[in-house]
């Protein structure tokens, strides 16, 4: 079994050897880090002129992953990017990352250095850096929880009540991948070159920063969020931030070409992974509409983004999904820790 010191230095050699790029300013100079990895704090000093964003978020062996299909490395990868998912949400930039890592001893040393390498490579590609955190044995399995500090010019914080009603409803790239690729994991698909794209973003999700920068910056956004927990649930909680409601197109959710046939091998409505599946991680924002030809046109330039315009927010409270003529009430039929087993 590894020692905790030699385990915190591996963690602090990879967070000194990856080089951050420097961001693409949030704001005019950014927070400086003046202490990382080595003493009892990390020390910043912050940058008066930008917001502060700061989320957590945990991925838990058994809940959110399942070490027989889940790689290490696209593992690590994967806890840095929820949790960017939510600083982009915001419009924001990532710039700083801790880590607390629960091992239950009975990883190999390879094992332990892909999930790091895995992870450090994805905060470096955000151009954040890691700045510290804590190691844990953890007897019930391995759990990463990340803590990741986002800054953003004060205008461009994108908050998730700020909908109007008429506003057009757009989510930043295809539905209920990650829903249908887990399924596939699951049934022992998960390496079948036919599925990749699925498979892939259930075990390596991208966040879409550049997407969030680029809404947040030229103010197209009025209310924005990420997709975690599926879209019935996610744009319930949008909707009620805002006091509104929305009506979604059954027709205009963006599904792709593999998604209606892994469905079909699995015996499931695509639509239910469309509406209900989790970890999509891909924004959900409204804008004017107005605006559509303008969000259109801007996602052009950025090539993980195919956006969709997928309805409207209303003034009736609840989230009503249009079918075939008929209408019915979606809101919160999403993914839920402590309802769904
Ligand atoms: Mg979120």
């Amino acid at each position: 079994m590894v020692s905790e010191r030699d385990l915190i230095a591996a963690i602090a050699r990879r967070a000194a050897a990856a080089k951050a790029a420097p961001p693409a300013t949030a704001s005019p100079r950014g927070s400086q880090l003046l202490q990382g990895i080595g003493d009892d704090c990390a020390v910043l000093r912050p940058d008066p002129a930008a917001l502060t964003l700061l989320t957590t978020d945990t991925l838990v062996e058994g809940v959110h992953f399942d070490l027989s299909w889940h790689p290490p490395h696209l593992l690590g990868r994967k806890a840095v990017a929820v949790n960017v998912s939510d600083i982009a949400a915001m419009g924001g930039l990532p710039r700083f990352v801790l880590l607390s890592l629960g091992l239950s001893g009975r990883e190999s040393e390879e094992w332990r250095s892909r999930l790091l390498d895995g992870f450090t490579e994805a905060v470096a590609e955000h151009g954040a850096t890691l700045i510290g955190g804590d190691t844990v044995r953890n007897p019930a399995g391995v759990m990463l929880s990340v803590t990741v500090l986002g800054e953003a010019a004060p205008p461009e914080v994108c908050l998730r009540s700020g909908g109007r009603v008429g506003d057009s409803i757009w989510v930043g790239g295809e539905l209920g991948l990650a829903a249908a690729g887990l399924e596939l994991c699951r049934r022992g698909l998960g390496d079948d070159p036919a599925w990749q794209p699925l498979a892939r973003a259930h075990l390596d999700p991208r966040a879409q920063v550049e997407l969030g920068r680029a809404l947040a910056s030229r103010r197209l956004a009025h209310a924005m969020m990420d997709l975690s927990d599926g879209l019935a649930t996610d744009l319930a909680h949008l909707c009620a931030a805002g006091g509104l409601g929305a009506e979604v197109e059954a027709d205009l959710l963006p599904m792709g070409e593999l998604l209606p046939r892994a469905a079909d091998l699995c015996r499931v409505d695509p639509l239910t992974w469309a509406t209900s599946g989790g970890e999509d991680y891909q924004l959900l924002f409204t804008s004017s509409p107005e605006n559509d030809p303008a969000v259109l046109t801007l996602a052009q330039a950025i090539a993980a983004a195919r956006p969709r315009r997928i309805g409207r927010l209303i003034s009736e409270p609840g989230v009503f999904l249009n079918q075939e003529g008929h209408r019915r009430e979606i809101g919160f039929g999403g993914y839920d820790h402590f309802r769904t087993t």
